[in-house]
Order: C-alpha cells, then sequence, then structure tokens
C-alpha cells in the first residue's frame, strides 16, 4: 500500500531528524534553504506585487483607489527592506526572518487597507490564503520557526481586530488555528522529505572528492587546490608545510604479495595519515602510492620532524599488512602550490636516488 510505505518512510525520516546532532542539524537547515530560498524569495515577491494589484477590488469596494493607495504600495517598502538587508548579510537566519518579515509586510499592508475599505467583509478569505505564504516560507524554515510564525501571526489578526473589527472575527480564528497546526505538521514532514535529498547530496559532495579506496582527498582536490590557490596562510606570521610520500618498492609489495595486500598497504597509508595530521591539515593520494599533505600553521623544520616521526612509525609498525617504507620530499608553500609540489616532487626524487626510507628538505 503506497499510502503505508509513504508513512513508514515519512516516520523513519522523523526519526533520523530527531537523532541529528545540534551542529548536523544546523547544517541540515541551511542547506534546505540554500536550496529553496530563490525559489521561496520568487514566490513571495510575485505574491507582494500582486497585491498592489487588489487596488482594482478596492476600487469596487470604495468607488475609489485614492484611500487605499498608500497602504497597497507601501509593500514596496517591505520589499526594498527585504532586498537591503539581504544583500547586506547572506546569513540563512537573516534570510529566513527577511522571508517572514515580507509575509507579515504583506497582512499589514493587507489590514492597513481593511482598515481604509468601507467594507472589510472579506477579510476572512485574505487572512486564510495567507496560510500559502506561510506553507511556501516553511520551505525554508525550520518546525519552530513555523510554530512561533503561527503565534505571532495569531497575535496579528488579534491585534488587527482591535481596529479593523472584523466581522466574522470568530470564524477566522477558529480556521486560522488549525490551518496553522496543519502548516506546521506539513512543513515538519517536507523538512523530513528533504533529508533524503541531502543526504544523496552530501554523499555526491564526499565521492566526488575522495579516493574509494584510501578514503583520503583525492586529486581533484589537489588540482582545485592548485588553481585557487585555495589554502592560504590565516595570519602573516602562519606558515604552511608541503610534503609528498611514497611507498618504497610498491611495485614489488604488489609482485611479491598480490594487488590485494598492495591495497590493504595503501589503505593503511590512508587510515595513518588521516590519523598522524591535523584536523584542518589535507591528506591527497596524488597517484597510486603517492600521498601529498598540507600541513597548516606548520614551519618547514616541524614539517621535517613530523615527517621523520612518521617515517620511523611506519618503519617500525607491527601492524602494517606487511613491513614496509617510505620516503618523503618536504618543502614550504610560499604563495604557489604548484611551486611547492615541483619542490617537493624533486626532494622526493632525491630521496629515492639517495637509498629510500629517508626525508628530504628542499
Ligand atoms: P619506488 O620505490 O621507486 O617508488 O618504486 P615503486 O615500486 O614503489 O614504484 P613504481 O612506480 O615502480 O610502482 C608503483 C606501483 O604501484 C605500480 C602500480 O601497479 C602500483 N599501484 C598503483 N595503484 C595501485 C593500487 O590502487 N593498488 C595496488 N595494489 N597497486 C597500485
Ligand atoms: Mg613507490
Ligand atoms: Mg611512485
Amino acid at each position: 500500500m503506497r499510502i503505508i510505505n509513504g508513512a513508514k518512510t515519512i516516520i523513519s525520516l522523523l526519526k533520523e531528524l530527531g537523532s541529528m546532532k545540534p551542529v548536523e542539524k544546523a547544517d541540515f537547515y541551511k542547506s534546505k534553504c540554500e536550496y529553496y530560498q530563490g525559489i521561496v524569495e520568487l514566490s513571495l515577491v510575485v505574491a507582494s506585487l500582486t497585491s498592489i494589484c487588489f487596488l482594482y477590488s478596492d476600487y469596487m469596494i470604495n468607488g475609489t483607489v485614492l484611500t487605499t493607495i498608500i497602504p497597497r504600495l507601501f509593500i514596496l517598502v517591505f520589499i526594498a527592506a527585504f532586498f537591503i538587508v539581504t544583500h547586506y548579510s547572506s546569513s540563512f537566519r537573516t534570510m529566513i526572518v527577511m522571508d517572514f518579515v515580507l509575509g507579515h509586510g504583506m497582512c499589514v499592508t493587507a489590514s492597513w487597507t481593511a482598515y481604509k475599505l468601507v467594507d472589510n467583509s472579506n477579510s476572512i478569505t485574505g487572512i486564510i490564503i495567507v496560510n500559502l505564504i506561510w506553507l511556501v516560507i516553511g520551505l525554508v524554515a525550520t518546525p519552530r520557526d513555523n510554530v512561533i510564525n503561527g503565534i505571532v501571526y495569531i497575535v496579528e489578526i488579534y491585534i488587527t481586530n482591535l481596529f479593523n473589527h472584523y466581522t466574522n472575527y470568530e470564524q477566522i480564528l477558529a480556521l486560522e488555528i488549525p490551518c496553522i497546526i496543519g502548516i506546521t505538521v506539513v512543513n515538519y514532514v517536507m523538512a523530513a522529505f528533504y533529508l533524503d535529498h541531502y543526504k544523496v547530496s552530501q554523499n555526491l559532495e564526499k565521492a566526488l572528492v575522495t579516493d574509494p579506496l584510501t578514503q583520503v582527498y583525492n586529486r581533484h582536490v589537489l588540482d582545485q587546490i592548485i588553481s585557487d590557490n585555495a589554502i592560504k596562510y590565516s595570519s602573516p606570521d602562519d606558515n604552511i608545510a608541503v610534503a609528498m610520500l611514497d611507498i618504497d618498492d610498491f611495485k614489488k609489495i604488489n609482485d611479491e604479495n598480490g594487488h590485494y595486500t598492495g591495497d590493504l598497504v595503501l589503505m593503511y597509508m590512508g587510515l595513518k595519515l588521516s590519523k598522524e595530521t591535523h584536523k584542518d591539515d589535507y591528506v591527497i593520494r596524488y597517484g597510486g602510492e603517492e600521498f601529498v599533505i598540507i600541513l597548516r600553521n606548520c614551519s618547514v623544520t616541524d614539517a621535517r620532524v613530523r615527517m621523520e616521526q612518521f617515517r620511523t612509525d611506519i618503519e617500525n609498525a607491527l601492524d602494517t599488512p606487511i613491513p614496509f617504507t617510505i620516503s618523503v620530499g618536504v618543502s614550504s608553500y610560499d604563495g604557489d602550490y604548484l611551486k611547492a609540489l615541483q619542490k617537493v616532487d624533486e626532494a622526493l626524487y632525491k630521496a629515492k636516488n639517495t637509498g629510500k626510507n629517508k626525508v628530504i628538505v628542499l
């Protein structure tokens, strides 16, 4: 049964969403906002501009547009405020707040217009239609935002009623409360549905930059770092070091023990390098059995010490699939990764030609 399968999917997604850590959840909602904001923004601006066209129905009620033209055009102030604020702040929380501000801008100008109309008995239609706007903004907002907005909206109806004395105020409230509950539930379900898309795109993004065998970064990442000069100094006295590591006589390891053991050695290297480096360092599989690492906040002297330690650790390790050694070339980054790579390559070449199993700095 489709409906039962749908319900099961939603329940498992909701459970997953509920078990996410706060940091993961924040990233999820940020991603959801970035994904939907364009369409939400377009819908809100179109709806806001459309509200100006309601001057025609104002004319049908009042016999003139002069009394309502100012409140109707006032929506342009909200649109301008929306674009100014979102231009200067690209934070996703600001985006969501401004979406709601523009939504409430439509409510405020509509209530102001209702105040100017000789007959505001149509207000109930407008107030219920606004729920479509909350439904759309729910695509970017969190369920908590939707609940807060629902309460704000009911307060807003209460306050505007003090001036407008809606002829059907009780009906408006009676309809609005279940509408807000329904919208909150639908938005929560839609958020859970986005989780599916979020997970797929996260896995895809990860796969694009990860070497499948060793689970460290792949060559594309290094190409990107070189072409964009992507990792820069974090302060004027910062140092960045680069190292190139190559397994000694790897071809022999393959030939004598089989490719599977060779693969295990590569996996071991990936794991060991990830453990030995710091969180903001980069470990990249450069080629077959060659790795490049970018060590941040690390002078070339410190890099030599760290690499020498790593080399002896490998040489003496008891947990390797098979004993092996490595050669390492080390150099410093001085603003150009291509140059740094040429230097580490040269240093590695020297290490290989002078007996292997050593660290050379250039
Ligand atoms: P040197 O000490 O001079 O570095 O010699 P080497 O044998 O380590 O280097 P060479 O370039 O001659 O051989 C590298 C070998 O790595 C050849 C290739 O078959 C093997 N290789 C490349 N990628 C993989 C892989 O993903 N898995 C396995 N098992 N072997 C690989
Ligand atoms: Mg080698
Ligand atoms: Mg090699």
